[in-house]
């Protein structure tokens, strides 16, 4: 059934003031925010100001950028070291009713739109240079009136596996998450920044879908409602409590306060639920099969913009593991009839609907490839190491693509012979990875 409407009466909220951050703040994960604040004149009464928090010094970093309100936007450039501002070359969004720009500054889309236009001429088949790829950073970054997107960082060379991102949209006594992230620090170190921007407490917590880089640290939201689809709910029970095996030893600071929270509302598949966070409205939609079989997505439809989830992946090889790939592309194209200027994946940065064309392009391809040979009778395990040679354009994506190439594959396979389901393939996936190394030591010899 679905979650009766949170639409009992609430005072409009006012225009958000400027938040001013400044000092330190302990996040009870063994490492400090810093806070930066800068400032430039533009003009006549015009202040451009950005705030930055700089999050000790490791690649999860977490950045506050406060982009609102400018006149002329500014963005903080991704870097390991420091913080550089640059002009906005391009900023997607507006805000519908109040005439304010959202400043969601989009660093990556530049450098997109150059990586699509190089990518486009080569055929499939043959082997093209990997596109270039932007670098992000982790910060929460306010896209628009009580409005927060939380990117965790990436780029080139970047591991990104179970590197998730997340959301705060924020009500008059209470806001809402989106995601809760692979490991206690990942979740804490968010739970802090958006605390700060918000003052005041999450109520609620939406899962897009059950991974336990979506999940593990729901446990840190209570005692938020949280809310997913039923076949989320069901999944996260079933994985259990997520031991973090084969994660860095730093992402299990704090295992031991992990405990099983799994989403306690559930939405039906065919059922929007919208919530009103004072005068911003939120809808829940649910888009699945796509990436897994409970993915919903969160909505905007006063900014235009769309937390995806992991039915977005920008720059990163999307992880098809649990997916139905053929209806993923599906749910992309229902995304590209949405009135929609900026989305956030589940991975990689904020961007738009062209950085998601480069995604289902990834898809397309590694199907079109995949249904030539399955036709051939060539193995699932072989397919995927000449399919990764046709796709080297995506080589740069990042985790590397070559490590999704094989389940992606292996559940194409499934379309095509008929055994799609919504559970793992591990034994599948165990041949094809066989395989996969057998051709490819086969090919270096
Ligand atoms: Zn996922």
């Amino acid at each position: 059934m679905p979650h009766a409407p949170d639409t009992g009466p609430r005072p409009v909220s006012p225009a958000p003031s400027t938040i001013h951050l400044s000092g330190s703040q302990d996040l009870n994960c063994h490492h400090s925010l810093n806070f930066v604040s800068r400032e430039s004149q533009a003009g006549p009464g015009c202040i451009q100001r950005c705030f930055v928090l700089d999050f000790a010094a490791s690649s999860q970093s977490p950045v506050v950028s406060r982009a609102w309100p400018f006149e002329e936007d500014y963005m903080t450039k991704p870097r390991n070291t420091g913080v550089a501002l640059l002009s906005r070359r391009e900023a997607i969004g507006r805000v519908a009713g109040a005439g304010l720009g959202i400043v969601s500054v989009l660093h990556a889309t530049e450098d997109a739109g150059a990586a699509g236009r190089q990518s486009s001429a080569a055929p499939a088949t043959s082997r093209s240079a990997p596109m270039s790829i932007p670098s992000w950073n982790t910060e929460l970054k306010q896209l628009a009136p009580n409005v927060y997107a939380y990117t965790q960082g990436g780029g080139p060379g970047v591991p990104s596996s179970a590197i998730s991102n997340g959301a705060c949209i924020v009500g008059p006594d209470h806001w809402m998450a989106i995601d809760a992230f692979a490991a206690p620090p990942h979740t804490k170190a968010f739970l802090a920044a958006a605390n700060k921007a918000a003052g005041k407490p999450c109520g609620r917590l939406v899962n897009t879908h059950h991974h336990a880089d979506h999940t593990t640290g729901n446990c840190f939201f209570l005692p938020a409602e949280i809310v997913a689809s039923e076949f989320c709910r069901q999944a996260v029970i079933k994985g259990g409590i997520s031991d973090l095996r084969g994660r860095p030893e730093s992402w299990k600071v704090g295992a031991n306060e992990l405990k099983l929270a799994p989403p306690v509302t559930t939405i039906d598949d065919h059922s929007r639920v919208t919530y009103y966070y004072g005068d911003t409205e939120v809808q829940l939609i649910p888009n699945n099969p796509a990436h897994t079989w409970g993915d919903v997505m969160v909505y905007l439809p006063q900014y235009k913009i769309l937390w995806a989830g992991d039915i977005a992946f920008h720059y990163v090889a999307p992880a098809g593991q649990s997916a139905y790939i053929s209806k993923w592309i599906e749910a992309i194209d229902r995304i590209n009839k949405m009135d929609v200027d900026v989305i956030v994946p589940g991975h990689g940065p904020i961007s738009t609907k062209k950085d998601l064309a480069l995604m289902r392009e990834y898809l397309e391809t590694a199907k079109r490839e995949a249904r030539r040979r399955y036709d051939a009778g060539m193995s699932a395990g072989k397919a995927a190491a000449e399919i990764e040679r046709a796709m080297s354009k995506f080589d740069s994506w990042v985790d590397p693509a070559a490590n999704r190439i094989v389940p992606n594959v292996v559940r194409l396979y499934a379309e095509f012979n008929g055994t799609i389901a919504p559970d793992l393939p591990n034994e599948a996936t165990r041949k094809a990875n066989e395989d996969y190394k057998a051709a490819k030591s086969a090919g270096s010899r």
